[in-house]
């Protein structure tokens, strides 16, 4: 009998950029439930910093955080031809449709509104991951 070898589950790594603890916990908790790996950043500096150290597979991205916004580092991480490839997802509370195109306008792949829709959003992660 030959024992087949499975290939070890492919791990994409998401970046979660979220300053609010729970919000932060809720999502890598989901995303580890479907197989992905996640790594963190409470704030849009450091996460420039580990996009470009750690080339994550997608990039979540909440809009309203402390220092600069997730707007100003969804641009910055677009202009970088270091980073420009990694897909974003912006997570927002805002509902302003002004604040929709500033977001869109950002560079950001796809957007989805606080509260979040899981199955959505994950339907999201996987079709940008693949
Ligand atoms: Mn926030």
């Amino acid at each position: 009998m030959v024992a087949t070898i499975l290939a070890p589950p492919e791990h994409k790594t998401v970046l979660v950029v979220e300053d609010n603890v729970w919000s932060r916990k809720l999502l890598e908790t989901r995303l580890e439930i479907h197989g992905f790996r996640s790594v963190t950043s409470t704030d849009g500096e450091a996460a420039l910093e580990i996009a470009r150290e750690q080339r994550p597979d997608l990039i979540l991205m909440d809009i309203q955080l402390p220092g600069i916004s997730g707007i100003e580092a969804i641009r910055r991480l677009k202009r970088d031809e270091r980073t420009r490839a990694i897909p974003i997802i912006a997570v927002t509370a805002f509902a302003l449709s002004s604040d929709k195109t500033k977001i869109l306008n950002s560079g950001c792949d796809a957007y989805v509104s606080k509260p979040i829709d899981s199955t959505a959003l994950m339907g999201l992660i996987e079709r940008y991951t693949r």
